[in-house]
């Protein structure tokens, strides 16, 4: 077999190891970044979730001071019942008292209302924010593997471009110049085998007399078709 023919053959495998190493790399950092993103949404979530809790509580409050407010008014009220001399004065106080009353007790019905949701939030809110201490916990773990991962791979590409250049030193420089073009050009397949008159690179039927050469191995020839650099390998 010509000896560039075979390098080139070798350096093929070494590219196409590359490839698949670089495509196991590049999903990586992209399943990195979906789970921060997903931490960053459920901290978003929470935060909201928090806000609608303080608002609620702030409310409750305001209604207790509308209360306190409302039961010293109507002490003040009361108080005035000794002083009275009329009947129709006393039954005035009497009916702005009982009105004051209801009144009150209409606000300490809403105050238990929003301080049984609150309540019920909070307890949402916490659960959730147990659920995201865990989640992230486990994030940072698949973050460091998939880190580690990354670094491994890059070795192993390191490592197999050395070895590629110094297969490709030895090749002539034109065919070394097609032969990088081609992986440029061709999806990173620049030779191929030929199998039954057929490249295997873009399935096309090479010419009968084309295919004869190309068994023989002697020199680099191309497909017509994709103009990949054909290599024959006997069947088993
Ligand atoms: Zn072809």
């Amino acid at each position: 077999m010509n000896e560039d023919l075979l390098t080139l053959c070798q350096v093929q495998k070494i590219d196409t190891e590359i490839i698949g190493n670089e495509k196991k790399r590049a999903v990586a950092p992209q399943r990195i970044e979906e789970m921060e993103g997903e931490i960053a949404q459920t901290k978003e979530r929470l935060a909201r979730e928090k806000e609608v809790i303080e608002e609620l509580e702030k409310e409750r409050r305001k209604k207790e001071q509308e209360l306190e407010a409302e039961k010293t008014q109507i002490k003040k009220v009361e108080a005035k019942l000794h002083e009275v001399k009329t009947n129709k004065e006393y039954q005035a106080i009497l009916k702005e008292t009982e009105t004051a009353r209801t009144e009150n007790d209409k606000i300490e019905e809403d105050i238990i209302v929003l301080m049984e949701k609150t309540e019920e939030m909070k307890k949402d809110y916490q659960s959730a924010l147990k659920k995201l201490t865990k989640r992230e916990k486990e994030v940072q773990e698949e973050v460091r593997e998939l880190e580690k991962e990354i670094k491994t791979v890059d070795n192993i590409v390191a490592k197999l471009r050395q070895q590629r250049e110094r297969l490709l030193t030895d090749v002539n420089g034109d065919l070394k110049a097609r032969y990088n073009v081609l992986i440029e050009r061709r999806g990173g397949l620049a030779v191929v085998n030929a199998k039954n008159g057929t490249c295997l690179g873009c399935f096309m039927n090479i010419p009968p007399q084309l295919f004869i050469e190309v068994m023989k191995n002697s020199e680099a020839l191309t497909c017509p078709s994709c103009n990949r650099i054909l290599c024959y390998e006997e069947e088993e």
